[in-house]
């Protein structure tokens, strides 16, 4: 297991619950912790793409110029776009730090922090598995026939490990 780390990211944006916020804007800094396992990404069969920071850092990116209201949102969705583009999340943690968040009051900076574990036990082997439980999860882009799927689904609760999925696959 290793992490990733990109700390103090520094995006100057227009978030907030109210308008002025939104008009002037305000300094807000992201951390983003990634939890993996390299040498899996090294063996990288098809399923699996290297976490990279310059990706990390276009998402966060991204995702801080749209106007939102609570931050809280934005680490919703940076999180979703790290699992969009990262098959190979153990664990993420995102940080957002907005500074000076009231003007006028002494008062550094107020964050939010989102933390999610992705790891499960495959319900028929054991073995550690990664699930993202939505449809960024690469269990949902392997083919299974519609008759065994249904079997499965009734079988085991949860997506099984990928050598599991692999022998009920066509
Ligand atoms: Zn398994
Ligand atoms: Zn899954």
């Amino acid at each position: 297991m290793s992490q990733i780390a990109l700390e103090g990211m520094r995006f100057y944006a227009y978030h907030g619950f109210y308008e002025e916020e939104q008009i002037i804007g305000n300094n807000y800094v992201i951390d983003v912790f990634i939890k993996t396992n390299f040498s899996e990404a090294a063996e990288s069969d098809d399923l699996y793409k290297t976490i990279n920071y310059e990706t990390v850092y276009l998402i966060c990116q991204k995702e801080m110029k749209i106007k939102t209201k609570l931050i809280e949102t934005i680490g919703a969705r940076i999180l979703f776009g790290l699992k969009y583009q990262f098959d190979n999340i153990h664990e993420a943690t995102i940080k957002i730090t907005k500074e000076n968040p009231m003007p006028g009051v002494k008062l550094d900076s107020s964050s939010v922090q989102l933390n999610q574990n992705f790891i499960e036990q495959c319900p028929r082997c054991g073995n550690p598995l990664i699930c993202y439980k939505d449809e960024n999860c690469w269990c949902q882009k392997v083919k299974i026939h519609p008759q065994t799927q249904a079997m499965l689904d009734q079988k085991y609760d949860g997506c099984l490990c990928k050598s599991c999925t692999k022998y009920y696959a066509g």
